[in-house]
């Protein structure tokens, strides 16, 4: 019998490791630049096109490579950055796996022009799927740029999985945003079909390289960090108060010895250090850098290296949270130091202590609750007196009704017709419907009525629209930004009516008039939050109820919140308008009914 087993031949082993390391045009990009941050480059040119299926090309300034180098560097396990096994154990460099080039070269056609020397003697190399097919001498300046074209052109059950442009546009800018961000001495340049996407100059300030990529209003709210010993372990960088936050955990940006990372000890390190600080579903922007002696952390978990190991998980997690806490709350005796709402922006570096942030974000949650009476009751109003409400500052009388007004029938109906006798812990709604006792969960009730109107606007292609008075601007990071640019004929169909406005900017113009009395630009960036995981999810109904059931949260009546009783029979009669009461969106019931017997049973009566 012949053997069965046999060793893979090399091009076959690489398109394996391109299985792990290439994952979509983004990870071809993060390999590059990492090899030309490796190569001490200072100035990085990323050129796309067509989402980086058409081509990615990157173009440094670095020591670049001998020919004989260049030859090497596209074999399997060729590195420059380590040589023995302790090496491991001190990594300097953001690479040293030596696969990336002959993986990415074993899926695309991928060209090599690269110098090492000042004399202009350089080499091209052009291969297709792994194969070298052609090489020539070549004079370049020092420096190296590599192309790649086609990517997966010869694997088209992984062609078939690469999203749109914008999608994929989307992911290259944000891995770009997170190497400039951890290197912001270096200069970095993207372009896609041509167009600059940013450009951000050579021996930058972090702070200059977070406003620029996280948006400028953002500077003046930046809390400096600076925790530990360099040598041992420290913390560097910027957070924001806990009023600055976000619905995902997108705007964490964490580095360990200046790579990004996004690991689960790190991220919830975070996370403690902002407990009780923010509320539940909001997360905090924060740019930060760990560093560590090499030894403490292993960096060789995972091919694409976004999770490490840490050797003492416990030390490190508690040193970033109780940093943090430092950072975030008032030492004892310096007194509470709420920041002045609009402070003059001033990146220097300040101490701790003036920056602390009221603690709780009691203020923005008593603000929706305020804005959500002010809805009810002037619902109420209107549908007394059968006029149009007052109009609210920065916004025009609404044309369709808002909020509440659902079009139920003014007379029949069940909950409107049930006798409200009270509120219950301010979350209840107690009522009586003949002899039963009928109890609402306010909550679920006011978001199953956002949402039946919000899908109702949605299927009947009439959304029901709030324009602002003045349109609001809002800036997003790139890939955000992305997101946004693909969804927005989808938001159209919701009610919203949103512009792009230039760069990463936005123009809000109008909402769905459910969502009227919303925090505009928080409910954008978490609409866009909400796009960005609801993409991920399956069918498109089910991604559809997913985002609905969302976007229904906002402003939404509370639990703890007490109502007023016009405020409560609102809420009844706008139940009636919507259909499948029973339960919220979430599959929480909305109403639960207790017979006379039960009760009386309760009382050991009848
Ligand atoms: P690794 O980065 O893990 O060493 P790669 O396959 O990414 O493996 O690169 C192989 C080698 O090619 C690197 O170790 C480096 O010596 C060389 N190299 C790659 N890109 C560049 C670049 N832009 N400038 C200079 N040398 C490079
Ligand atoms: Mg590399």
């Amino acid at each position: 019998m012949t053997s069965k087993v046999t060793i893979l031949p090399e091009n076959l082993c690489n398109m394996i490791a391109a299985g792990e390391v290439v994952e979509r045009p983004a990870s071809v990009i993060k390999e590059l630049v990492e090899n030309s941050l490796d190569a001490g480059a200072g100035d990085i040119l990323v050129e796309v096109e067509g989402g980086g299926k058409k081509l990615m090309r990157v173009s440094d300034d670095g020591e670049g490579m001998s020919r004989d180098d260049a030859f090497l560097c596209l074999e399997r396990h060729a590195t420059s950055k380590i040589r023995a096994p302790q090496d491991l154990a001190a990594l300097r460099t953001l690479g040293f796996r030596g696969e990336a080039l002959p993986a990415i070269a074993s899926v695309s056609r991928m060209t090599l022009r690269t110098c090492g020397n000042d004399e202009g003697e350089g080499v091209e190399i052009y291969l297709e799927g792994g194969t070298v097919r052609k090489s020539q001498d070549l004079g370049l300046p020092r420096g190296t740029l590599i192309e790649v074209r086609s990517l997966f052109f010869n694997t088209p059950a992984r062609r078939k999985f690469l999203r749109r442009d914008e999608t994929e546009i989307g992911h290259i800018a944000d891995v770009v945003t997170k190497q400039a961000l951890a290197h912001p001495r270096v200069r970095f340049r993207l372009l896609h079909n041509g167009r600059e996407l940013f450009e951000v100059r050579r021996d930058s300030l972090l702070e200059e390289r977070i406003g620029a990529f996280l948006g400028r209003p953002l500077l003046r709210q930046l809390v400096p960090v600076a925790e530990g010993e360099p040598g041992d372990l420290s913390l560097r960088g910027f957070i924001c108060p806990p009023e600055v936050t976000r619905s995902s955990t997108g705007a964490i940006y964490t580095f360990i010895n200046g790579r990004y990372v996004r690991d689960r000890v790190v991220q919830h390190a975070v996370l403690e250090g902002y407990r009780n600080l923010l509320m539940k579903g909001r997360y905090p922007v924060v740019v930060l850098f760990l560093e560590l002696d090499p030894a403490q952390v292993d960096v060789n978990v995972h091919p694409t290296k976004h999770e490490v190991r840490f050797r003492d998980q416990g030390r490190v997690h508690d040193f970033i949270a109780e940093g943090l806490r430092r950072v975030l709350k008032p030492s004892p005796g310096l007194g509470v130091a709420t920041p002045p709402a609009h402070p003059a922006p001033d990146l220097a570096p300040r101490p701790a202590a003036q920056f602390h942030a009221s603690p709780g974000a009691a203020a923005p949650a008593d603000q929706a609750r305020e804005r959500v009476h002010e809805a009810l009751v002037q619902y109420e109003r209107r549908t007394q007196a059968g006029s149009a409400p007052p109009a609210q500052s920065g916004r025009p009388p609404a044309a369709a009704a808002p909020c509440l007004a659902a079009a139920a029938p003014d007379s029949g109906g069940f909950f409107q017709n049930l006798r409200y006798i009270g509120q219950y812990r301010n979350s209840y709604l107690l009522c009586q419907d003949g002899d039963d006792l009928v109890l609402v969960d306010q909550h679920a009730a006011h978001e199953r009525i956002r949402f039946e109107q919000l899908r109702e606007g949605y299927r009947r292609g009439t959304p029901a629209r709030q324009a602002l008075l003045f349109p609001l601007v809002v800036e997003f990071d790139f890939k955000g930004a992305a997101v946004l640019a693909e969804h927005l004929d989808l938001l159209t169909k919701f009610g919203f009516d949103v512009e792009a406005f230039g760069g990463k900017a936005f123009a809000v113009k109008a909402l769905p008039a459910q969502l009227a009395e919303a925090d505009v630009e928080r409910l954008l960036r978490d609409v866009v939050g909400d796009l960005e995981q609801v993409g991920k999810s399956g069918a498109a109904e089910d991604v559809l109820d997913d985002f609905l059931m969302r976007l229904a949260c906002h402003g939404v009546v509370r639990a703890n919140q007490s109502l007023a009783p016009a405020e409560a029979q609102a809420l009844l009669k706008a139940l009636d308008g919507v259909d499948f009461k029973a339960h919220c969106p979430h599959g929480r019931p909305v109403q639960v009914r207790l017979g006379l017997t039960e009760i009386e049973r309760l009382f050991r009566r009848g």
